[in-house]
């Protein structure tokens, strides 16, 4: 028998009307003997039908989620809902918090931390409570991400693809709907861990995005989730009144040529902006030594031909460091 989840809800996930509440999750520490972390939830209930789990600040420095979804636990009246809408508008909240992407408790990141333990880390418990209790009452289930403060994303909502074509063709045309300025059919540098994976393996259409990032939000990138998140809650049928049709330009990244890590320390220079083209073999970034002053920088090529969608942004890389990704045209 696996352990119960230390988390309780304040909410009632059966119940009609709008509910706001927590999840409650005991932590004990320094100063607080007997306390809990409080990670908000909204849920909105009306009847029978779909349910669509909606989550943001899945890494805690990334804020079109957020924006979107506390905006929408605020608005979101029964009336307008067939079925039921839950709203967790900061996921790893301990992490939202600080500001950055993974937890000041534990430093665990939430995408690398699925299925979870209910008897782990706070980021643990956290995820095992979604794992178990979460997803499984989920139809549709919709994750915002956008960079954070070491990446800037054009704005794209995407889905993966997947072994059941059936799921896939659902979760293409939940992004379709989204209608953000780009729509990525995504591959993932490493899919251990994440929450994506765990809900795609239990069946359920699950979509995502990258927003912007640079650790903020645009004004652009906030009117993009607000209307993507309405969007995909009426194409699914939860939402009452019709998908606003905006034109969207599908992209995939076919292979792990679209990935280009720092290999030196140094000053980073983009030679591409974000949504330029560039042609396989153009130098697409150079990484300038700092130590002294004399030494040609080292040239980063690109590896295939196509699209800048996310780049390193602030000014400094580091070894390893992801420096740009590419996406064809699909
Ligand atoms: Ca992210």
């Amino acid at each position: 028998m696996p352990k119960p989840s230390p988390i309780s809800p304040t909410v009632d996930f059966d119940r009609d009307g709008v509910q706001h509440g927590f999840l409650r999750l005991p932590y004990s520490r320094d100063d607080s003997a007997w306390g809990s972390v409080m990670i908000p939830i909204c849920v909105v209930r009306n009847g029978d039908g779909p349910t669509a789990l909606l989550s943001g600040a899945n890494h805690g420095d990334e804020y079109e989620g957020p924006l979107a979804l506390y905006e929408l636990a605020r608005t979101l009246e029964p009336g307008q809902v067939s079925g039921t809408v839950i709203i967790v508008p900061a996921m790893n909240y301990p992490a939202f918090r600080a500001g950055t992407r993974t937890s000041p408790i534990d430093k665990g990141n939430m995408n690398r931390s699925f299925p979870g333990r209910p008897d782990g880390t706070a980021t643990q418990k956290i995820a095992d409570y979604f794992q178990r209790e979460l997803l499984p009452r989920a139809d549709l289930v919709f994750d915002f991400h956008s960079g954070g403060r070491t990446l800037d994303f054009l704005p794209y909502c995407a889905a993966h693809i997947l072994p059941d074509k059936a799921q896939e063709a659902k979760a293409f045309a939940a992004v379709e709907a989204f209608a953000a300025p780009f729509s990525m059919k995504m591959r993932e540098i490493d899919a251990v861990g994440m929450y994506d994976t765990a809900a795609e393996e239990m069946g359920k259409v699950f979509v995502t995005t990258e927003l912007g990032g640079g650790g903020t939000a645009r004004a652009e990138t906030v009117r993009i989730a607000r209307s993507g998140i309405a969007n995909v809650l009426r194409h699914a049928g939860i939402l009452d009144g019709v998908v606003g049709k905006a034109r969207t330009r599908w992209l995939d990244m076919p292979s792990d040529d679209c990935f280009t890590f720092a290999e030196d320390d140094g000053l980073f220079e983009t030679m591409v902006d974000l949504g330029e083209e560039v042609r396989e073999g153009m130098v697409i970034a150079r990484i300038h030594s700092t130590g002294r002053t004399g030494v040609a920088p080292h040239e980063v090529r690109a590896k295939m031909s196509g699209l800048l969608v996310a780049r390193h942004f602030p000014g400094l890389v580091k070894a390893g460091d992801c420096m740009c990704v590419l996406a064809q045209q699909a």
